[in-house]
């Protein structure tokens, strides 16, 4: 009998404690919000997957709110914010995630990047440059560095963008080398139009530096020379351009002829200019070849200018060279040039001479009643392109 007592006096406080706690804890309804939060998130899903970005935001925002602790629902709402073009929210959230003390340091670098992606598609390319310059030393080094120097291309920050790039280079993803070449000569002119001679030099031997054959340093280092009235010095770079990259005479031809004339290098340039011009016919080479000719001697045997545009055309029936034939003298119009000058003008008047659908720009040689590009009908107008 007393042992039963015993057990009843210490049991009784035991079993109310007991029900105290059970009737704190509501076992249902605990399952029911941990069965609700995927709920709402499946549902996310499933809209987001049916392309209903707008139904698929609040199911997150619903998903979030009972379940504020879930990193992942965050980086999810977020990305949607910023591509629904809400960089504003996408920013929120992500800041949100940041100032979170719980957040490991790969979730917290993951934030950080996208935090940054929100401010460039934003076009707050300041806060995008800081926010990316937060991120080296993590997972996301490279591709802050990579995202970092195109920001600095498009700010037309060369400076920076040569700095970046050199540390890209140093750590080994690839070769920097002509985009460096290409930031240290964008400095240089910088430096030519703002008058500092000394940086502009200075810039451009950096450029050389850097990539040694690249054409770009050699062309500026060339003109350089030449505004200089250092022809010599501006042939030689001009000829060394040419052997790493002779495509690109059209490009600094009537420069390069003058550097020759003026450094009495005449033959040297026309006999690369003629083999140049055989391989590659151009108007630019012509204009060159001119020049060259002017410099001879007066009764030096050579073509005369209506010979060679009419050879250029020949080789190459552009609008340009017909152009050139009928600019010069016209003594020399014989059959052949004006066939030419024909072909040319006709190969050029082809495409203006189709007809063009007005609702979705379909082009065709000949005119169609429904268009077989969007299947509209008279959508085409009777007129052809050149006459609208
Ligand atoms: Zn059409």
């Amino acid at each position: 009998m007393d042992f039963d007592l015993q057990w009843l006096l210490i049991g009784l406080p035991i079993a109310f404690a007991f029900g105290w706690i059970a009737s704190r804890i509501d076992i249902g309804q605990w399952k029911r919000a941990q069965r609700e939060a995927p709920k709402a998130y499946f549902q996310g899903l499933n809209l987001l997957l049916n392309e209903q970005h707008d139904k698929a935001i609040d199911a997150f925002i619903e998903a979030v709110q009972r379940d504020p602790d879930t990193a992942d629902l965050h980086f999810a709402l977020g990305n949607l914010f910023r591509r629904r073009g809400e960089f504003e929210r996408a920013v929120r959230v992500h800041q949100h995630l940041l100032q979170r003390a719980d957040l490991g340091a790969a979730d917290r670098a993951r934030a950080q990047h996208a935090l940054a992606q929100d401010f460039v598609k934003a076009g707050l390319l300041d806060r995008a440059e800081e926010a990316y310059r937060e991120l080296e030393g993590t997972d996301f080094d490279i591709e802050s560095r990579l995202a970092r120097l195109s920001l600095a291309e498009r700010a037309r920050d060369w400076r920076t963008a040569a700095d970046v790039a050199a540390k890209l280079e140093a750590s080994g993803t690839g070769s920097y080398a002509t985009r460096i070449a290409h930031h240290w000569c964008e400095l240089s002119l910088q430096a030519h139009d703002a008058g500092d001679e000394t940086a502009a030099t200075d810039a451009l031997r950096r450029a050389r530096e850097a990539a040694p054959h690249a054409p770009r340093p050699l062309i500026v280092a060339a003109r350089m020379a030449s505004r200089k009235g250092d022809a010599v010095v501006a042939f030689a770079l001009y000829s060394e351009l040419l052997q790493h990259a002779p495509a690109l005479l059209p490009l600094v031809a009537s420069d390069y002829a003058t550097v020759a004339i003026n450094s009495g290098q005449t033959d040297a340039a026309r006999a690369t200019v003629q083999r140049r011009l055989q391989e590659q016919p151009s108007v630019d080479l012509l204009h060159a070849m001119r020049l060259l000719d002017g410099a001879l001697p007066a009764q030096t045997d050579v073509p005369d200018a209506s010979e060679r545009a009419q050879s250029l055309l020949h080789a190459q029936p552009t609008l340009s060279a017909a152009l050139a034939v009928l600019d010069a003298p016209l003594d020399a119009h014989d059959e052949h040039a004006l066939r030419d000058v024909r072909e040319a003008v006709a190969r050029a008047a082809r495409p203006l001479q189709r007809y063009r659908c007005a609702a979705c720009g379909f082009e065709a040689p000949q005119h169609f009643w429904q268009c077989p590009g969007c299947l509209g009908w008279d959508t085409f107008p009777a007129q052809r392109i050149e006459e609208l």
